[in-house]
């Protein structure tokens, strides 16, 4: 399973990553944990990242590709992952097919998920989160980034037939069970 979820800031994707995660055991790889673990730890990706977080701006391109390829690389994440937080720009999901393309050359298959949410309940959600970068200022500027930079990803991967939109603003467990409906790998013995 090599799955993405795109979905504005505060649509659950990290919430429904890492519960498919734990399922499916596989990894869960969030480029704003990694990102915030490095600032945390003030390495020079972490120097580099901080003040773009702060802002609500995304990172440059090039830092979340070398982030992303070392991760997937990893010997944990040779039976699948599920990213949450990337691809975010069309650099980084080209970039992202090619590296698919080495890793399974069969063609496994990238499958995508848009945790669909209206504007203003994503507000609510991040202000009651809490974290330093979810004062309403920079919620608004991650929003306004995320129709401008994101969303066109959303057609990149429908016109593939890749996407699957799954209504986000249902309680926690209802979105789950939605996902594991569509998502279910089809044992072997299953497939036609
Ligand atoms: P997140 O936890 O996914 O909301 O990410 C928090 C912040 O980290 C974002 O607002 C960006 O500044 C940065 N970030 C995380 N993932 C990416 C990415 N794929 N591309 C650029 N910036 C990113």
């Amino acid at each position: 399973m090599q799955l993405i979820f795109l979905g504005p800031p505060g649509a659950g994707k990290g919430t429904q990553a890492q519960l498919l995660a734990e399922l499916w055991k596989i990894p869960h790889v969030s480029t704003g944990d990694i990102l915030r673990a490095s600032v945390a730890a003030q390495t020079i990706l972490g120097q580099k990242a901080q003040a773009f977080m702060a802002r609500g701006e995304l990172v440059p391109d090039q830092l979340l590709l070398e982030i992303v390829q070392e991760r997937l690389s990893q010997p944990d994440a040779q039976a699948g992952w599920i990213l949450d937080g990337f691809p975010r720009t069309l650099v980084q999901a080209t970039f992202l097919d090619k590296l698919v393309q080495e890793m399974s050359p069969s063609g496994a298959g990238l499958r995508v998920v848009n945790l669909d949410v209206p504007d203003e309940s994503v507000v609510v959600r991040l202000l009651a989160r809490g974290r330093s970068d979810d004062n309403e200022e920079t919620i608004r500027r991650r929003l306004q980034v995320y129709r401008e930079q994101t969303a066109p990803l959303i057609s990149f991967y429908s016109d593939r037939h890749q996407l699957v939109s799954v209504n986000g603003y249902q309680s926690m467990e209802a979105v789950t069970d939605s996902l594991k409906q569509l998502l279910s790998p089809v044992p072997p013995s299953q497939k036609p």
